[in-house]
């Protein structure tokens, strides 16, 4: 089966065209600047010429429609007719409680997620909007709807819930839900495979860092407890994300600041952080050369950094009575030696240890600790469009079935 795989935001939309069947991405892009007359479109065909094309964009349904052009595209393309494209599955950020695992998208589907919308009001509705670009395009496809919430929807109350007055929660659905759920559950699988064990007898860790960034305990196979919350603000430093912060700051310092609720708001997502902190930059390579350089700021957020990456390592071990795999994935848990060698610094008593040289060269998804350790460390390569692709997939096969 054939599935162009979509994750759309408000200015762009990143694609893959996938075989699920060999499991191989037969070609992917991305559009950028919709909105604008100078939008860009960058396609990359398995076996054939990558191409850049420039052209006004100026909403998703048009956007859509230059992704499926390139797709038939006689020299560009990989398939002759847009029927070839079998299914289509969308990245969603938000599911709240209704979805609780991967659906296909019907009408009740797209009135559930537009009342979801309040939620996630920056990500959901392009989302909506991809969904609906797709239905002008290929309105006998069938699409689904893959959530990045919905792999931590097994968390007990005690891990969701926040110590708030209960009618809120019931009021407003105020609670943890969690993101990067899609890269938690394939690193968390692929590395139960790794090892040659059932999921469903091992207590995991996982490490999502990018530059958004997210940790999750994996008990069992189901997520019973991750650090981002009812946004994906709380819980680690991010590129430009705060992370846990006292609740208090916030009136105190929109009060010194004279700031409004907007401008807060853009404080906590956009300016703290790795950036924040070190007045120099929100990417993770940029921040070890000045750490290299002995520049103070940028060693006192890598210090943040990398402290808080280990203090939920702790809490989840507590939490799960034990841990027996820790994995590494994202732009920088993939790519950063410094990174995975000082969160496993002094972490022995947990049985993890890094094997350094493996750690410097790693295997392709290997396995990082030394030898005869307790604890497995792996750094795994995530693939969400990959889930996306299987789930659409097994809902599709399944929908010929009934
Ligand atoms: P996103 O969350 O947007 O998908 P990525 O997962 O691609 O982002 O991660 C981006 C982060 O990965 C950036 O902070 C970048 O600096 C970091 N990164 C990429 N390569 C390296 C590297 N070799 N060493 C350290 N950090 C890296």
């Amino acid at each position: 089966m054939k599935i162009l795989v979509l994750n759309c935001g408000s200015s762009s939309i990143k694609y893959q065209f996938i075989d699920s069947d060999k499991e191989s991405v037969l070609a992917k892009g991305l559009v950028e600047r919709i909105g604008m007359s100078s939008a860009v479109l960058t396609h990359e065909p398995l076996g054939k010429e990558k191409i850049r094309i420039v052209g006004e964009i100026l909403d998703h349904t048009i956007a859509i429609e230059y992704v499926i052009a390139v797709l038939l595209s006689p020299n560009h393309g990989v398939i002759k007719d847009k029927n070839e494209i079998d299914a289509v599955g969308h990245r969603v950020v938000h599911g709240g409680e209704t979805f609780t695992g991967s659906v296909l998208i019907t009408p009740e589907v797209l009135k559930a997620l537009r009342d979801n919308i309040e939620l996630a009001p920056l990500h959901n509705p392009p989302n909506i909007k991809g969904i609906e670009a797709v239905t002008a395009h290929l309105p006998a496809t069938p699409q689904c709807g893959i959530f990045d919430t919905s792999f931590h929807s097994a968390m007990p109350p005690k891990a969701y819930l926040y110590g708030l007055p209960y009618e809120l929660y019931k009021r407003y659905k105020i609670r943890r839900y969690g993101f990067h759920g899609t890269s938690h559950r394939y690193v968390s699988e692929r590395a139960a495979d790794a090892v040659g064990r059932s999921i469903n007898e091992l207590k995991i860790i996982t490490a999502h860092l990018g530059n958004g960034c997210s940790m999750a305990a994996i008990n069992k196979g189901k997520s019973v407890d991750t650090t981002m919350g009812f946004t994906p603000l709380e819980g680690l430093l991010m590129g430009t994300r705060s992370g846990d912060i006292d609740p208090s700051l916030i009136t105190y310092i929109m009060g010194k600041e004279g700031l409004s609720l907007g401008e807060m708001n853009t404080l906590l997502n956009k300016h703290s952080g790795l950036v924040g902190l070190s007045g120099e930059s929100s990417d993770m390579r940029e921040i070890e050369t000045a750490v290299a350089e002995g520049n103070k700021k940028a060693i006192n957020a890598f210090d943040v950094f990398i402290y808080r990456i280990k203090k939920y390592v702790g809490a989840y071990a507590a939490a799960m009575g034990g841990v027996d795999i820790l994995v590494f994935t994202g732009g920088i848990g993939e790519n950063s030696n410094l990174v995975r060698e000082r969160v496993c610094e002094d972490m022995s008593f947990l049985g993890i240890e890094l094997d350094m040289t493996k750690n410097e060269n790693p295997p392709a998804d290997g396995d990082l600790s030394a030898e005869g350790t307790k604890t497995k460390v792996f750094r795994i390569r995530t693939n969400e469009e990959l889930v996306i692709a299987m789930d659409t997939k097994e809902i599709v096969d399944s929908m010929a079935k009934n």
